[in-house]
């Protein structure tokens, strides 16, 4: 294999499915990008949001960025700060970010965090430069109970693929019309 090649290979499609029957609230996800990207006070990209299914039972619900093919945080960003990357990841220049905020009014996810101390909406970034080295997300080392399923989208034979394609794993909100990428959930009972 070239290095071209291997370049073009790490930069394919990813996918992480949450499975909300796994998850048991534990935060370890919220604790693991906290830390990881260094955030002030108890900011995290993630949270987790307690829930009821239908019979009265509890579940959690963990949301962060979907990031979103029609991505709303990307169209109304007017200096590109927010893009997409080869990877499907939609990224944050923290150089060409101005602070508006405009990207945290138009996520229908709730996804942005604003750091007051550099100006700048960021947002979960994937830990790419972990996933491009052949690793995995914080949150998904960090999750013990295995809720957290990370792979590759553009393997047919790859879990993560596998999970789509079956239909156990589906998009948050379609109604919000923004075609999640990334993030996939199975959800309770499926
Ligand atoms: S670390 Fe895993 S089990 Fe814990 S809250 Fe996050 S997704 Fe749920
Ligand atoms: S979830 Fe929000 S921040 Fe993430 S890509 Fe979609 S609109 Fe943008």
């Amino acid at each position: 294999m070239t290095l071209d090649q291997a370049l073009a290979e790490a930069r394919g499609k990813y996918a992480l499915i949450i499975d909300l029957n796994k998850c048991t609230g534990c935060r370890a996800c919220e604790l693991a990008c906290h830390q990881r990207n260094e955030l002030p006070g108890d900011m995290s990209y993630i949270r987790v949001y307690p829930k009821q299914k239908p019979d009265g039972s509890p579940y959690f619900l963990p949301v962060q960025c979907q990031h979103c093919v029609k991505a709303p945080c990307e169209s109304v960003c007017p200096t590109g700060a927010t893009y997409h990357h080869e990877s499907g990841a939609v990224l944050v220049n923290d150089k060409t970010c101005v602070g508006c905020r405009y990207c945290m009014v138009a996520c229908p996810y709730d996804a942005r965090r604003y750091d007051e101390e550099k100006g700048i909406a960021e947002k979960c970034w994937l830990c790419l430069d972990w996933v491009l080295g052949g690793g995995v997300p914080a949150c998904v080392q960090a999750c013990a109970p295995g809720a957290r399923i990370f792979g590759r989208l553009d393997d047919p034979d790859s879990e993560v693929s596998q999970l789509i394609a079956s239909g156990r794993a589906k998009p948050l909100h379609p109604e919000f019309g923004t075609e999640p990428g990334i993030l996939f959930y199975i959800f309770p009972g499926e």
